[in-house]
């Protein structure tokens, strides 16, 4: 996918935002949403989007929607901090395929860091274990 495609309004994310394709939720108001990575690289990674922003990166997002998911990233981030107590907290977000973006939807990444556990691979591997994931998001919403 190049950076320059058309918004595919049928990619998982925008399943996910319609409510065709499960998630599981931490935090979601009119414009943005926040769930946690079925294919997580640490214990805690998540992911937020803009609901209404048709945007495949960040070249493409209008300023305000823009504000508003960096905004939730923000505050989903800090969530991660206070509810998991990791060493560290990774913010990424890719711009086309060669960088490493698999899904077309604007999206930033939120990846906690712990000492002496390596991160996973990117967007792959196999799922994370469902109760466990549901256990971990209980984590982080109560920190929000
Ligand atoms: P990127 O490669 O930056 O486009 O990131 C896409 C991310 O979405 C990867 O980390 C995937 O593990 C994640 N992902 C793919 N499908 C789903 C899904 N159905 N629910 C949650 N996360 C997903």
């Amino acid at each position: 996918m190049t950076l320059h495609a058309t918004y595919d309004a049928d990619n998982i994310f925008a399943k996910i935002i319609r409510g065709e394709m499960p998630s599981v939720k931490l935090y979601e108001t009119d414009a943005v949403l926040a769930f946690m990575d079925v294919f997580p690289q640490s214990e805690g990674h998540c992911l937020a989007i803009h609901k209404t922003a048709t945007a495949i990166n960040l070249f493409d997002v209008d300023g305000e929607s823009l504000a508003a998911l960096i905004a939730a990233v923000q505050k989903v981030g800090a969530a991660v901090r206070d509810g998991l107590k990791p060493d560290g907290v990774r913010i990424a977000q890719f711009n086309g395929a060669p960088a490493g973006q698999t899904v077309y939807h604007l999206h930033f990444h939120i990846i906690p860091v712990y000492d002496g556990r390596a991160l996973g691979g990117h967007a792959g591997g196999s799922p994370a274990d469902a109760a466990l994931l549901e256990k971990t998001a209980e984590k982080i919403r109560s920190a929000l």
